[in-house]
């Protein structure tokens, strides 16, 4: 029951915000991130309608995998090693977490070989934090114009975590600045469709939603604290 409530309230808030931005609330899609949470539960959020899942490692989402509804869409949104690409490769629909060229050889290899494509979203360290990973900014539209060509890669857009703050407000210039960096890459990369702009968790979604984001990874808002 709480899972709804829960669920009811975050997305009361993203409409809220959408209309605030004058957008369409629908255009919004919220991951659930289930990492740390248990199968049965994340059972309850499939059941409430919310059937995209987000985790950040490969090992939880091949546990999961198996024992979740078939349809239900799994994203990975954290860092990917090179050689774990072979596991998740035909699992996921979208990689949030694309960084570095060796990772796109890598997927674009292992996509023709199996004959699939897999779409992807270049992740944007907007802050400069030490502690995240992401191209920094200014590398972004040459690092998309090196993989885009790649087969088997489809560059969809761009992701970003904002640092944590206790006020969400001071990320504001951060998701703005991704948003304009994806209207940049659009414009200046043929045959690249910047689809989606991943930003926004827990504490700062509403913010990231006025700012342009289609797609939230929530995780603390939907299931509590997380206990590892
Ligand atoms: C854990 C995680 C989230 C969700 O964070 P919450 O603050 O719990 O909503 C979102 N994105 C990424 C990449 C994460 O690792």
């Amino acid at each position: 029951m709480w899972i709804q409530e829960n669920l009811d309230k975050i997305k009361e808030r993203i409409e809220r915000a959408a209309q605030r931005a004058g957008r369409n609330p629908r255009e919004v899609t919220l991951v659930a991130v289930t990492k740390t949470v248990d199968v049965e539960v994340a059972r309850q959020v499939y059941n409430a309608g919310i059937k995209t899942l987000g985790e950040n490692r490969v090992q939880e989402l091949q546990k999961k995998i198996p024992e979740m509804p078939a349809d239900t869409q799994w994203h990975m949104i954290g860092h990917l090693q090179t050689n774990k690409v072979k596991y998740i490769i035909d699992k996921v629909t979208l990689l949030h977490s694309l960084d570095r060229v060796s990772l796109a050889e890598e997927i674009s290899r292992r996509a023709i070989k199996q004959n699939l494509n897999l779409s992807a979203l270049v992740q944007v360290n907007v802050s400069g934090e030490e502690s995240k990973f992401g191209l920094p900014p200014g590398e972004v539209l040459d690092f998309i114009k090196t993989v885009s060509v790649l087969p088997g890669l489809t560059i969809r857009g761009l992701m970003t975590i904002a640092p944590y703050t206790t006020n969400p407000e001071e990320v504001r210039p951060f998701f703005r600045s991704l948003k304009k960096l994806a209207e940049k890459i659009q414009r200046d990369v043929a045959g690249v469709n910047m689809d989606y702009l991943s930003m926004g968790m827990t504490n700062d979604y509403e913010i990231a939603v006025e700012e342009g984001a289609n797609i939230v990874r929530i995780g603390t808002a939907i299931f509590g604290a997380r206990k590892y």
